[in-house]
């Protein structure tokens, strides 16, 4: 696994499990590496959470999961992993937030431990600044030197510079002490999509540092979805990003696996990287004579994602696959004939006659009852043919 350097953007998630529950955990994080997630963190917040870490790693490689698991660590971080070398092992990456690593001069001691720590068991460092958790005194001294300039600047401006600054002189100060650069990854979390943007732009001005890019408390739904979308697009589309997290809040009832899809379709319909094949459906408008292009184009999406965790070994390429259900014959036919594979389901007026078109060509129309169920087998059939040798 290679974030940064050109690689591509990689993928990560986190549990909200409690990390003691081995059981519980295990499970999640399998859930979340089978939907995508390249990378897991999980909390590392006490005694008997550092305790569960190896025992956590030791169940997913006996069920052939081996997603690297980065512990997530504030305030007695520097005691855990010194106590607990199994689960400092255990762990791929430590993510440190330097506004949580103590204060006074303690600070300092602790972040070193830390880093030595990391060091000795050559893992890298994620240095994570989040806007709620912002170093105080850096605040503090960087609002007093703008107030003493002759022209003070905008606090705002100041508060994302104070994020950078506490971002790079700690990454700065980790490689003093023996981390190399290619093992330091940085972030400057915060929930604002305007804040975000303006302060990773800040941020990837400063150094050429592999940069995490999420933003923080995106929200719940289609409003922590849109959020997410808006401020990592712009970004990412400026080359600003190595590893992407969405941070969305489960509706109740609702997996943890939601995070990863939408991290994945973010770059995918952006032309980043493929993960599952997309499918491309209209709207629907007062032509289309019933739901059945809704179902279908649903089910095929569902269907197509679920299958992922086996068909990305079975079948190399799938992943760039492109499926059109359409309503009518007005897009439809022209839709489809740009995909992989594509059906337009009759609309009003229109004979009940679906049209099928695979690599451009028409090769079928489909009538009666069971269309939707004659085009899925079209479609594992297409799958067999063209990916399965
Ligand atoms: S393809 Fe047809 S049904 Fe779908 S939105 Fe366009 S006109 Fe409406």
């Amino acid at each position: 696994m290679t974030i940064g350097g050109g690689a591509p953007v990689v993928v990560q998630s986190m549990t909200n499990t409690d990390t003691a529950d081995i059981a519980a955990t295990v499970q999640q994080i399998a859930d979340l590496a089978r939907a995508g997630s390249e990378l897991v963190r999980l909390t590392v917040n006490h005694e008997s959470a550092a305790q569960a870490v190896p025992a956590i790693r030791e169940a997913l490689d006996a069920q052939g999961c081996h997603v690297p698991l980065v512990g997530d660590f504030h305030f007695n971080g520097h005691r855990l992993l010194t106590d607990y070398p199994e689960c400092a092992l255990a762990l791929a990456k430590y993510r440190i937030n330097p506004g949580n690593v103590g204060k006074g001069e303690k600070k300092d001691s602790q972040f070193a431990t830390m880093i030595e720590l990391a060091c000795r068991y050559d893992r890298p460092v994620r240095i994570g600044v989040n806007w709620g958790s912002l170093d105080q005194e850096i605040v503090a001294r960087m609002m007093d030197a703008n107030a003493r300039l002759a022209q003070p600047q905008d606090s705002g401006q100041i508060m994302y510079e104070a994020m950078v600054e506490s971002a790079i002189s700690s990454a700065e100060r980790a490689e003093q002490l023996g981390l190399a650069r290619d093992h330091i990854i940085l972030s400057c979390k915060m929930s604002g999509v305007q804040d975000l943007i303006r302060v990773y732009r800040l941020l990837a001005a400063r150094g050429n540092y592999a940069l995490h890019l999420g933003l923080t408390e995106a929200g719940m739904g289609s409003k922590g979805i849109v959020a997410s979308t808006a401020a990592l697009a712009v970004l990412l589309q400026e080359g600003i990003g190595d590893t992407i997290r969405v941070s969305l809040t489960p509706e109740p009832g609702e997996s943890r696996t939601r995070e990863v899809v939408v991290a994945q379709e973010i770059l995918q319909s952006m032309g980043l990287r493929s993960f599952a094949p997309m499918v491309t459906a209209c709207p629907g408008c007062g032509r289309t004579t019933s739901d059945t292009f809704q179902h279908l184009a649903k089910d095929i999406q569902t269907y197509l994602r679920e299958q992922m965790p086996v068909w990305r070994t079975q079948y190399p390429g799938i992943e760039t696959m492109q499926v059109a259900v359409m309503g009518c014959v007005v897009n439809g036919p022209g839709e489809s004939k740009h995909a992989n594979i594509g059906i337009s389901l009759p609309g009003s007026g229109e004979r009940p006659a679906a049209p099928v078109y695979i690599d451009g060509e028409k090769v079928a129309t489909l009538k009666g009852e069971g269309i939707a169920e004659q085009f899925k087998r079209m479609v594992d059939d297409y799958i067999a043919a063209r990916y399965g040798q």
